[in-house]
């Protein structure tokens, strides 16, 4: 049997639509937790989020603050009568945020990538009752995201809610994580059982498309937002530059929430596509702007050793090679043949110039 169709999301129906998730990126201090968790509009945000163990990128950065971070969670939670959310990658981890009883966990992108971490922490969680939310892996490979999943599911854990907090892609032009939202739009119906929560802040990586994203996952039938929040984002700790403040939240929410009365849709399939085609052609723009810049600095290079700008031999290798990957591709030799004459004009212009 499919182990993800044995996924319970009874979990979910307890919250409002949407589930807003939303605290800063790290605990830093009991003020800033105490002041953030104060802060956050209550009649939006239902679970409170701070990391505690911070994943970063290079030793030496700030790696978040540990066991003293979960007690000042526990009084923000005290006071504001919000449920806790924490990252946990290891049995450490897992043993702490049990004995603080943070009410959700959540699995990072760096973890779900990693099969040994994901056992380690599905068999230490071994038939937990609560939510456990898994965040997709750094690289877009679904199979992985699925499998980690299926790790907890054969512990009995079956409170589960994926997080889609985009993807590490090797020059993306628009945003910190591509979204790929084609890709987990293809899991999200062939499993629409497993909530699914939108991460703007992460896929972003700045404040500016926090609406943008928020919007569309929310209009793709998405069935939360995880948002990073902070008292002082641009003296953070940790992703200084997504982090909005409570007070931006509530704006933000209000604007997506409140303009139209929201039905739970359905995934809509032409938008689905239709969101993805605008995503390719703004690729194709971005690689021809690279390709310019590349044309100009072997313009340069030319003219430094004076070598002549169109060399024909060269040429009719390049079109050979276009020709095998139109069969290859089952493409269209010839229009691809136009857009490369109209290309290469440009290039040669360029080169000259
Ligand atoms: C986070 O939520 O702060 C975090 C580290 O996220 P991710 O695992 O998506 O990078
Ligand atoms: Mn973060």
């Amino acid at each position: 049997m499919d182990l993800l169709k044995k996924i319970n999301n009874n979990w979910i129906k307890k919250f409002s639509y949407p589930l807003i998730i939303s605290g800063p990126c790290s605990a830093e201090n009991e003020k800033q937790i105490l002041k953030i968790s104060n802060k956050l509009n209550k009649s939006y945000v239902e679970i409170f989020r701070s990391g505690i163990w911070k994943p970063r990128t290079k030793p030496g950065m700030f790696e978040g603050v540990g066991e003293n971070g979960l007690k000042w969670m526990v009084k923000a939670r005290e006071k504001n009568n919000i449920l806790l959310a924490t990252e946990v990658a290891n049995k450490h981890h897992i043993k702490l945020a049990l004995k603080y009883k943070i009410d959700v966990l959540w699995i990072g992108a760096r973890s779900t990538c990693n099969p040994f971490t994901m056992q380690e922490i599905a068999d230490n969680l071994k038939n937990y009752n609560n939510i456990v939310l898994v965040k997709n892996p750094l690289n877009l490979d679904i199979e992985l995201w699925i499998g980690s999943i299926e790790r907890l599911i054969k512990n009995n854990i079956k409170n589960i809610g994926l997080i889609h907090r985009g993807f590490s892609i090797y020059k993306s032009y628009k945003y910190r994580n591509e979204p790929c939202w084609l890709e987990v739009l293809k899991l999200k119906k062939k499993y629409p059982n497993i909530p699914i929560i939108c991460d703007p802040s992460h896929i972003a990586g700045n404040t500016e498309r926090i609406y943008e994203i928020s919007e569309k996952a929310i209009n793709f039938g998405y069935d939360g937002l995880m948002i990073e929040t902070h008292n002082n984002p641009k003296k953070a700790l940790s992703d200084s530059n997504q982090q909005i403040t409570p007070e931006n939240l509530t704006k933000i929410l209000n604007k997506i929430l409140l303009k139209k009365k929201i039905n739970k849709q359905y995934i809509n399939d032409l938008n689905m596509y239709r969101t993805n085609i605008k995503e390719i052609d703004e690729n194709i723009i971005h690689l021809l702007h690279n390709r310019f810049i590349t044309s100009k600095n072997i313009g340069k290079i030319k003219n430094k050793y004076n070598i002549e700008i169109l060399q024909k031999e060269i040429m009719l290798k390049i079109k050979e090679n276009y020709k095998k990957m139109c069969n290859v591709l089952n493409l269209d030799e010839h229009l691809i043949q136009q857009i490369f004459d109209e290309i290469h004009k440009k290039s040669i212009e360029i080169q000259i110039k």
